[in-house]
């Protein structure tokens, strides 16, 4: 077909979401194709950063586990053998000398006699039998002891809002589900399960950290991308996109992966959207590298993250990078990443945030002096993780049956906001459906 006669398709951001429909089309053949990204790299909160050190930087660790067969084959294509394969050993840090494997209520019986004992007796006691909430949900699912030591401070610290405001519509099998009976043999017998889970097993690339993937696509995508380019309003009635440069850009169909919110907010769309727009809700959030001299220390071997639940470590989770991959930090040195996530719920200040990782580093013994620590990459992310609210759904719908109207695809961790499809296989996959759908493909 010749590309006059072609569907004009325009892609907002290069991200995995973006990158899943541009290389769609490209497999496809179909050319009247545009990305804009306003970076001038690809992989948005996928993306991998070198520091002058000779560190390399996730956002958090980003792994990759997908059990999708369309994005495992472009995985296996695009990325070769450049991967690892890794078991994820995770644990909840209950102390320097206590830690309890991931998910902390199949695993109860490391805690100390007392924790265990009010565990066990508020299982045996859940009232709740109709969860309308997250805080509900723990309560009827585990009883206040586990909500109490785990469920509750963890989730508060990552969502960074209280659980009464969120749903678990989105639960799935993320969370591992568990009864009294499956505990108390788990206690009994003292059997650990560790290898739970839909990532236990998990890939990343031998080298340039989770972002090498998708740089990628670069060569592959680069005469349809136009870096640099940042969004700033949309006519959904002219089909016209304005850029903060000045560019303005036609479309048949429109595929965005930009924050719905913010997409909304700078649009035509209904006053209905516009309000729906404004209740949906995310989080922020800071991650900070900490890139360390010397030796990792023999007792964090094989070790992927802690999950941190006390109150007084500002940090959520720690990975311990250098598992992942020894080319992701220089000869001789190892390093660490910290995820916090904040809110109007939950403020916080970036300098106390630092101080408050090297403090648990030392205390640890892992450094001696600050002077051990020879980088500190700390980044701040608007949108970090978006929260499923009660009223999520509702407000979903009514925005996206609008777009669907004008021949809008918004897809991708912020662009479809559903925190359930927020990883990086279901923004590739979203990407790739979405151009099926526009050229009527299965
Ligand atoms: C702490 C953390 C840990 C995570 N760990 C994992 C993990 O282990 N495994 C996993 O699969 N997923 C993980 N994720 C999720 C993963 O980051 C997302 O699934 C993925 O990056 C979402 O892709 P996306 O394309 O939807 O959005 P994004 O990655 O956010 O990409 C959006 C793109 O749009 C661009 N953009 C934004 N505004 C504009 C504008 N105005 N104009 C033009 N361009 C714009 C951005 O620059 C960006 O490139 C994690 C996320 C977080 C926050």
């Amino acid at each position: 077909m010749s590309k006059k006669k072609e569907k004009r398709i325009i892609i907002l951001g290069g991200g995995p979401a973006g990158i899943g429909a541009a290389y769609r089309l490209k497999e496809l053949g179909h050319e009247n194709w545009k990305l804009y990204e306003k970076e001038n790299f690809l992989g948005g909160l996928s993306a991998s950063f070198n520091d002058d050190k000779g560190f390399i930087w996730d956002t958090g660790g980003h792994i990759y586990f997908s059990k999708n067969d369309i994005f495992n084959k472009v995985f296996k294509k695009i990325q070769g053998k450049n991967y690892f394969e890794k078991e994820r050993h995770q644990f909840i840090f209950w102390g320097k000398n206590t830690l309890i494997p991931y998910p902390f209520q199949n695993n109860i019986r490391h805690l100390p006699a007392n924790e265990l004992i009010k565990c066990l007796k508020d299982l045996a006691d859940v009232k709740f039998l109709n969860p309308k909430n997250f805080l509900e949900f723990n309560l009827a699912s585990f009883g206040a002891g586990i909500t109490e030591y785990f469920m509750g401070p963890y989730n508060e610290k990552v969502w960074a809002h209280p659980l009464k405001k969120i749903s678990f519509s989105w639960i799935g099998n993320r969370v591992s589900r568990i009864d009294l009976g499956k505990i108390l043999e788990n206690v009994i017998l003292k059997k650990d399960e560790k290898n739970w889970g839909p990532n236990f097993n998990f890939k990343y690339p031998k080298k340039g950290g989770s972002g090498d993937f998708w740089q990628r696509f670069k060569p592959i995508l680069k005469d349809n991308i136009i870096f640099g380019s940042e969004f700033k309003k949309i006519d959904l009635k002219k089909k016209k996109i304005y850029f903060v440069d000045g560019k303005i850009s036609d479309y048949d169909f429109l595929i965005s992966s930009l924050p719905l919110d913010f997409f909304i907010k700078n649009s035509n769309a209904s006053q209905d959207s516009k309000m729906a727009a404004k209740n949906l809700i995310h989080n922020s959030g800071f991650v900070l590298g900490l890139g360390i001299k010397g030796n990792q220390p023999l007792e964090l071997k094989n070790k992927i993250a802690f999950y941190l639940p006390q109150r007084n470590i500002l940090f959520q989770r720690m990975i311990i990078f250098k598992n992942f991959t020894p080319h992701i930090a220089p000869k001789g040195h190892w390093s660490l990443i910290f995820e916090a996530s904040f809110s109007k719920y939950k403020k916080l200040n970036k300098d106390r945030l630092v101080e408050n990782a090297l403090y648990f580093v030392k205390k640890m013994g892992w450094v001696k002096s600050k002077k051990g620590i020879v980088s500190k990459n700390l980044r701040r992310f608007e949108y970090f993780y978006p929260v499923p609210t009660l009223d999520r759904d509702k407000n979903l719908n009514k925005i996206q049956k609008e777009l669907g109207k004008k021949n809008i695809h918004s897809i991708g961790r912020f662009g479809a906001w559903k925190y359930e499809k927020g990883n990086m296989d279901h923004g590739f996959v979203m990407g790739v459906e979405a151009v099926n759908s526009i050229l009527n493909l299965k």
